[in-house]
């Protein structure tokens, strides 16, 4: 493709990609309460910089490790070497059916996803235009985010959620931990209880025992049995209570349960998450936007969900990128209620120069500046990777 052009009519039509690079996120990763447990200095979470030749660089980010982000981009380079940045859809979807036989909706699929956010922030940064505008409009300038936390003991917990509900959080998603790994009912209840008690009955709580950890215990009869006990505690909904592919499962517990099912983070790819929508699965999905092929892949997703009838939610927590990302997407598609906040992430809150933060209502402002309308901190950025200068922050 040949160099940028210019007209005079609309400005810049094309802006190609000259280089992709990817800054692993380590020192402070968060734990996932996985039973292998993540350690800070795991590296889960990539940041991307898509850099063209008008000296515009677009951001995302990634979910997977920076070993396989670097492997999946040498990859796709020479899929992505040269294309036009302005065209996020059409690049994404060439990278995806370009490179079925070499791992659809597994790494190569998580990474092209941070090269499609990236890509956006730049068709909204050369458009003068936020990503949501993009998307096809603004329906809401603000919303409401879940303060994210961890299952611990029932006391913990108590101290965990008072911290935060300080901070101004109206809603809580208490998650993973010993909930449903102790055969002790009443130990899950208990950490509900003093959840429920601890927030007050005017803020939402919802339950998240983690069935995608490796060798999830528990089947349908536990999931419906905690089912009937959540709903004594008014939980806004239960989320992967099974194993994330048993669609038959999630079926019966979503016509059984009294409280709406929730699911979907570790789905890649629109056909994944077809079924489930399809057949009457969940409630609400939870698509990772850093995950399942990035905005153009979301947007089809929140498409089939909206034409189901399935209530949309993001789950693109890991990283500031990931959360302004949601952001955008929570003001493009409407009656998005919640946006993912996990307490505490130096890799959210950490490496912004604005960092987001609450109104007094608790609900998150949604950047209506160009692109994603968040800007990472060079010095906040190097203090959790080593490779800050393939970013070119400034
Ligand atoms: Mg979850």
């Amino acid at each position: 493709m040949a160099g940028s052009e210019l007209t005079e009519a609309t400005g810049v039509k094309t802006a190609c990609i000259q280089s992709v690079a990817c800054a692993p996120l380590s020192g402070e990763s968060p734990k996932g309460g996985w039973s292998n447990e993540i350690r800070p200095e795991d590296s889960v979470h990539t940041l991307i910089a898509v850099h063209t030749d008008i000296g515009v660089t677009g951001y995302g980010s990634v979910f997977t490790s920076g070993e396989l982000a670097r492997a999946g981009l040498a990859v796709l380079e020479p899929l992505f070497a040269g294309e036009n940045a302005l065209e996020p859809a059409r690049v994404s979807e060439k990278l995806h059916q370009n490179s079925f036989w070499m791992g659809r909706g597994g790494t190569l699929t998580h990474v092209i996803s941070g090269v499609d956010i990236a890509l956006w922030d730049i068709l909204g940064k050369v458009a003068g235009l936020s990503v949501a505008t993009l998307l096809g409009g603004r329906h809401v300038e603000r919303v409401r985010p879940y303060c994210s936390l961890l299952m611990d003991e029932p006391a913990a917990m108590r101290d965990v959620l008072a911290q935060y509900k300080a901070q101004g959080y109206r809603a809580f998603k208490i998650g993973w931990g010993p909930f449903g790994r102790r055969d002790d009912p009443a130990l899950d209840e208990a950490i509900v209880r003093i959840a429920r008690d601890e927030i007050g009955d005017d803020a939402a709580l919802m339950v998240d025992p983690g069935g995608s950890d490796a060798f999830w215990p528990n089947g349908l009869k536990w999931a419906l049995r905690t089912a009937d006990m959540l709903a004594g505690y008014s939980v806004a909904w239960f989320e992967e209570a099974l194993k994330p592919d048993d669609l038959e499962g999630f079926q019966i517990l979503r016509r059984q349960s009294p409280v709406p099912i929730s699911g979907g983070e570790v789905l890649t790819r629109r056909q994944s998450f077809m079924p489930f929508l399809r057949d009457g699965a969940f409630d609400i999905v939870q698509p990772d936007v850093t995950k399942v092929g990035g905005i153009s892949e979301q947007k089809r997703i929140y498409e089939l969900a909206e034409t189901f009838g399935v209530q949309y939610v993001g789950h693109g927590w890991n990283t500031a990128l990931g959360l302004a990302a949601d952001l955008q997407m929570a003001a493009a598609f409407p009656n998005t209620d919640y946006v993912e906040y996990i307490g505490g992430s130096a890799y959210v809150d950490g490496i912004l120069a604005a960092p987001f933060a609450l109104d007094n209502e608790g609900y998150l402002p949604i950047p209506n500046k160009p692109g994603l309308g968040v800007q990472l901190d060079r010095e906040r950025v190097a203090k959790v990777t080593r490779d800050v200068d393939v970013l070119r922050l400034t």
